[in-house]
């Protein structure tokens, strides 16, 4: 097998050792503008810069990426860095398992990518990036000792980053490993309430679902939501709040599923049932899909919307905050199209989480205009305004709502910010030329 494929081809403990074995600790994958392509830092790790150079798939020319492996609980530690034109690259740190490097590298790859589009349609100064740590099987995720080391180590290496990165919550780290990260650097966001953080993002993500679902109805009814039946995947942080929200927008009825049956008593003890159908689901149950109505709001999880449950379908709108609900997006984004489904991609809606997050370093005011901004209808990225601009566009151009959304952000993604400018990377140039692989 060719070198390069057996390094990704190996599980990312398998390359910890691998690494450990050529004493390697910190490396980088930069990319070279000037000669278009993808350096390694050691020539042992040339095999990962030519797969990057020659993937078609996911890499999308990011500017760098950066790896170490922790000090202690040998853990490979990562931070993917998209496009650094809007401002600093912004997205969460992922903690989670792997079957390979090349999983764990494409998974950082999207994931990076997605940052760039979801902070630049939201008009935010930030650019795109993400963190990802690959479980080490050998130790517990629960282990809170062995959790407050990595993620302690992991604001280190945000520090050694000079910044050209600031990382954030994501799936598998909680607001305990923000308060870690936090304490090595001040190159993090989404901090506890309690260290001046901005707390829960539930609420505004929901108020958030609803501008891009009054955007939708908008456009294809040219009417508000009253009148209208929801069907909801989800009745957690995001779905409770947001069956209250269409409610007080005088909808018709809403129809919620869920695993656990506490979240589905919760709603029936708040809404009664006149108006509300909720019901217990197991985890591989879709009916919620076929239910005849105006909206499906996947809020629940990723890949959901895929061939089998597109079938299913009625409804002509589909407006969720679940992350990635596009099992392939490409694929899926087509037929929904194709079947005169509306879609608002989840990266338009569900932005309050990083929106809160973003600017905490500004202070807080009620009502705050900086976020209030984004759920009215004037601003030109709000939530409601982007929606119907990307939905004419699409009619317009025939073209998927996701793929005219993703056009739209990329765009948008590759202003320099107005004060800085492209300084991310003039500081992964710096990186590059002080050797930082091979600092302490
Ligand atoms: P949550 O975990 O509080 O709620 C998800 C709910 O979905 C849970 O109640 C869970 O029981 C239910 N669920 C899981 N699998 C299900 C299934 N197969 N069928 C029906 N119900 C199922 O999460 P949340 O904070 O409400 O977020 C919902 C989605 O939105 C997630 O995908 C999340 O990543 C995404 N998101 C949330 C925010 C935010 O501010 N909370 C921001 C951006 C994106």
């Amino acid at each position: 097998m060719p070198q390069s494929n057996r390094l990704l081809a190996i599980t990312p403990q398998e390359f910890v050792k691998y690494l450990n074995d050529k004493k390697i600790r910190k490396f980088y994958l930069v990319y070279d503008k000037k000669n278009k392509k993808v350096i390694s830092s050691h020539k042992e790790l040339k095999p990962l810069a030519d797969f990057l150079n020659a993937d078609k798939r996911d890499f999308n020319s990011h500017e760098g990426l950066f790896f170490r492996v922790s000090e202690k609980y040998n853990t490979l530690q990562g931070a993917f860095i998209h496009r650094t034109n809007r401002g600093q690259a912004a997205g969460g740190v992922r903690y989670w398992s792997y079957e390979t490097m090349e999983d764990y590298i494409r998974d950082g790859l999207r994931l990076a990518k997605g940052m760039t589009h979801k902070n630049a349609l939201a008009g935010l100064w930030w650019g795109g990036g993400k963190g990802v740590m690959a479980h080490n099987p050998a130790h517990s995720k629960k282990d809170a000792k062995i959790r407050e080391s990595l993620y302690k180590e992991y604001g280190k290496f945000m520090s050694s980053l000079k910044g050209c990165y600031v990382t954030a919550e994501d799936v598998g780290t909680n607001v305990n490993d923000m308060a870690n990260i936090f304490s090595t650097t001040r190159f993090t966001t989404c901090i506890p309430e309690k260290l001046g953080g901005s707390g829960n993002p539930s609420v505004p993500t929901a108020r958030g679902v609803v501008a891009g679902m009054e955007a939708a109805v908008k456009f294809l009814y040219n009417s508000g939501l009253e009148g209208k039946t929801i069907a909801i995947q989800g009745a957690g942080n995001v779905g409770r709040p947001l069956v209250k929200f269409l409610f007080e927008k005088k909808v018709k009825k809403i129809i919620v599923c869920d695993i656990f049956p506490e979240n589905i008593e919760l709603l029936k003890k708040q809404f009664g049932s006149k108006k509300l159908e909720a019901y217990v689901v197991s985890k591989t149950d879709t009916s919620v899909f076929e239910k005849e109505c105006d909206i499906i709001s996947p809020c629940a999880t990723g890949a959901i919307i895929n061939t089998d449950t597109i079938s299913k379908i009625k409804a002509k709108i589909i407006c969720g905050a679940a992350n990635n609900q596009l099992e392939d997006p490409d694929r899926d984004s087509k037929a929904l199209h194709k079947k005169g489904i509306l879609y608002i991609p989840d990266f338009l809606t569900n932005r309050m989480g990083i929106v809160t997050c973003a600017n905490e370093q500004y202070g807080y005011i009620d009502n705050d205009p900086f976020i209030e901004m984004h759920l009215d209808k004037n601003w030109k990225y709000s939530i409601y305004k982007t929606s119907l601009d990307m939905l004419k566009e699409s009619a317009r151009t025939k073209q998927p709502t996701a793929k005219v959304a993703v056009k739209m952000a990329d765009k948008l993604s590759l202003v320099n910010h107005p004060i800085f400018g492209h300084r991310g990377e003039e500081i992964i140039k710096a990186l590059v030329k002080n050797k930082w692989h091979t600092a302490e």
